[in-house]
């Protein structure tokens, strides 16, 4: 019913627009044969307007990394939803744990984007997850129940299907291993408990994981029932690899 889903995080690894439009020169011809699978791609800000030229009319979606949470205005130095707009991007890229901590974006702007978004008609893939590693099922309940809460306060229920959660716990972003499985699933089946619990439809939900995942690790994170795809940074980089992981989720979820 969830159509799986398969999207790659650049951050600020590859910022020129000759290499952004290389690595999608690569991987376009590469994911030809798994439309079973939705693909999205956040390539550096900077290259944004080379990549929609390149995937304009592809069903390879895209689409910024953070967005201002008004629509216009005094806001120097974000990017405007009325751009995504104006480059037939897809998708947004909201709340990072990068945007979070480094940049000390809020809750309640977060909030606001993705209401933004949602206006917009741009899906927005929302980051969710923990700081620190939780202990058992009930502190990792405790800790995303209030992000849930504060992010989607304004969001009415009939929308959360327009929206793809990444569950993305914080310690497992940026190392050699993605978190163990077994608590990949639990977190994804606590994300979807607490939906039903707000009167949402979990099931036509998107909950997707991202942290390390890797072409060794993606089989066995996308074999877990409550995970409907991944989300890629480090180790997509290579064209070849990210395909890879997109095949593997094309085999076990399409
Ligand atoms: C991310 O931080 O969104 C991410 C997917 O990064 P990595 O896979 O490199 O940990």
């Amino acid at each position: 019913m969830r159509k799986p889903l398969v999207g790659i995080n650049m951050k600020n690894y590859i910022n020129t627009r000759k290499e952004t439009a290389e690595w999608l020169e690569s991987t376009i011809p590469l994911l030809e044969n798994f439309s079973n699978v939705d693909t999205f791609i956040f390539p550096s800000m900077g290259t944004l307007e080379t990549t929609a030229t390149i995937l304009a009319n592809r069903s390879f979606g895209f689409g910024p990394q953070n967005m201002a949470p008004e629509r216009s205005g005094p806001l120097t130095g974000e990017f405007s939803v009325e751009s995504i707009i104006d480059l037939k991007a897809n998708y947004v890229e909201i709340g990072h744990a990068e945007r979070k901590n480094i940049f000390h974006e809020e809750q309640n702007q977060i909030a606001k984007k993705i209401k933004l978004a949602l206006d917009a008609k741009v899906t927005p893939v929302v980051c969710i997850g923990e700081q620190i590693q939780a202990t058992n099922r009930l502190d990792l309940k405790a800790a995303l129940q209030p992000q849930i809460n504060a992010l989607f306060r304004e969001i009415a229920l009939s929308e959360w299907q327009n929206v793809v959660l990444a569950y993305e716990p914080e310690w497992a972003i940026g190392k050699a291993v993605s978190a163990d499985t077994t608590y990949i699933e639990n977190a994804h089946q606590t994300l979807r408990d607490i939906i039903r619990e707000i009167g949402g439809n979990d099931s036509l939900v998107r909950i997707i994981y991202g942290g390390s995942v890797s072409k060794e690790n993606a089989a066995e994170i996308v074999r877990q029932k409550n995970v409907d795809g991944l989300f890629v940074g480090r180790f997509g980089h290579k064209p070849q690899n990210f395909a890879d992981i997109v095949a593997i989720v094309s085999q076990m979820k399409g």
